[in-house]
């Protein structure tokens, strides 16, 4: 099991992963907003924890473990904003779900999918929701 902290550092990998053939340990600390020392102990973690392949000075390069787990944390976080954008919540979805992540279970997690997807096949049941939600406003 990962700390939030680590996960995160592996979701912002993850993320540019897909865009870069090479992540870069100022990439990480850019995103993140943490100090180069810190950035450069949890990539320590997640290497001994055998997420991603580090070497100091050189590239960040997921492993097969890494990619599953990264994949896993980017699609949760996306399907947590779909969420409050479904519940039609006010909130900051990027930051909401940021919040969110990290503390609900994977029986939640599980639940919050069947339920977006149920609304997603059922578009009548969402619209029926927001009529709901734009009454009681
Ligand atoms: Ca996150």
């Amino acid at each position: 099991m990962l700390t939030p902290s680590l996960e995160d550092y592996l979701e912002e990998i993850y993320r540019f992963s897909l865009s870069l053939d090479a992540v870069r340990v100022t990439d990480i600390s850019n995103r993140l907003k943490v100090a180069l020392p810190s950035v450069t102990k949890a990539l320590y973690r997640l290497r001994d924890e055998g997420y991603i392949k580090y070497e100091r000075y050189g590239e960040i390069k997921l492993t097969d473990r890494g990619k599953e787990s990264g994949y896993y944390l980017v699609t949760r976080n996306k399907l947590l904003q779909e969420f409050l954008a479904l519940i039609c919540s006010k909130c900051n979805y990027a930051a909401e779900a940021e919040a969110m992540e990290h503390y609900l279970s994977t029986a939640t997690i599980d639940a919050i999918k069947t339920l977006v997807d149920f609304m997603n096949a059922n578009p009548f049941c969402q619209q029926a929701f927001n009529d709901f939600v734009d009454l009681t406003d």
